[in-house]
């Protein structure tokens, strides 16, 4: 395990008030960030952590280790989260993940309706981003380059147990685009992030079906050792990635032509 920050560490803004909550499951620890006023409300997201963090850890188990703790901060405007996501078109955004940092908008700021059922949610979902990063990436990078959309997203969709509606799931092959989505440019990610999102969710958890969890490692440690990840992935497949994502589209097209 490398060495831990203290909590008390002057040299990190804000860490005075870091809460330290670890599990042994997945061997997750946080050092969480959040000001008093986010910390004391209903959905506060410290006390939502300490109270579900071992069944957090055990839905990440299945997807590895992490190597490193993460830091999550917990930020009264949405401004940063979408400046560290690097994207100014995704007011929708709740979180954003590095290796090493989760960044997620105080719940008692989000728009729509918040629960701690859709708090853990999130958390499930930006604690697996950084469980992929940890294990894709060498220290220092805080993002893998080459992953696509649909793998990232769709993992931790699958990990978080979100499941797109059923509406949107039905028109994704009806999508004149439908295999961009897999993929999608700013714009079509922009204009129907829920359609993109439910894309990422099916074919990942189609791949899953077909390939399981002894190959998805495989990639992971040989995109870790520094190969790119179409590279990795055709290496342990045997396939290039893009043959499964026409394979999906295929299917998608045909399922919505039979509704
Ligand atoms: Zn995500």
């Amino acid at each position: 395990m490398p060495p831990l920050a203290p909590p008390d560490d002057p040299s990190r803004p804000g860490s005075a008030r870091a809460a330290r909550i670890t599990t042994s499951r997945a061997r997750l620890t946080l050092l969480v960030d959040e000001d008093e006023a986010s910390a004391a409300s209903p959905l506060g997201v410290t006390k939502t952590l300490h109270a579900h963090i071992d069944a957090i850890g055990a839905a990440l188990s299945t997807w590895g280790e992490f190597r490193e703790p993460v830091r999550v901060e917990v930020l009264g405007s949405t401004d940063i989260v979408l400046e560290r996501a690097g994207s100014r078109e995704a007011p929708w955004l709740r979180g954003v993940a590095e290796r090493d940092r989760v960044t997620l908008v105080a719940p008692s700021l989000w728009d729509e309706r918040c629960s701690v059922g859709r708090l853990v949610q999130l958390l499930k979902h930006e604690l697996a981003h950084a469980l992929t990063f940890q294990r894709t990436t060498r220290e220092g990078t805080p993002r893998p380059v080459g992953l696509p959309f649909w793998f990232v997203e769709g993992l931790a969709q699958v990990a978080a147990d979100e499941l797109p509606p059923v509406h949107v799931r039905r028109t994704l092959g009806e999508h004149p685009a439908s295999l961009l989505l897999l993929r999608p440019p700013r714009d079509l990610l922009a204009a129907m992030p829920a359609t993109c999102y439910a894309a990422s969710a099916d074919a990942f958890r189609q791949w899953m079906e077909v390939f399981g969890h002894a190959r998805l490692n495989a990639i992971l440690t040989a995109a870790r050792h520094g190969r790119p990840f179409a590279q990795a992935y055709e290496r342990v497949i045997g396939a290039p990635i893009d043959r499964f994502e026409m394979e999906w589209t295929e299917r998608a097209q045909a399922a919505a032509a039979s509704e």
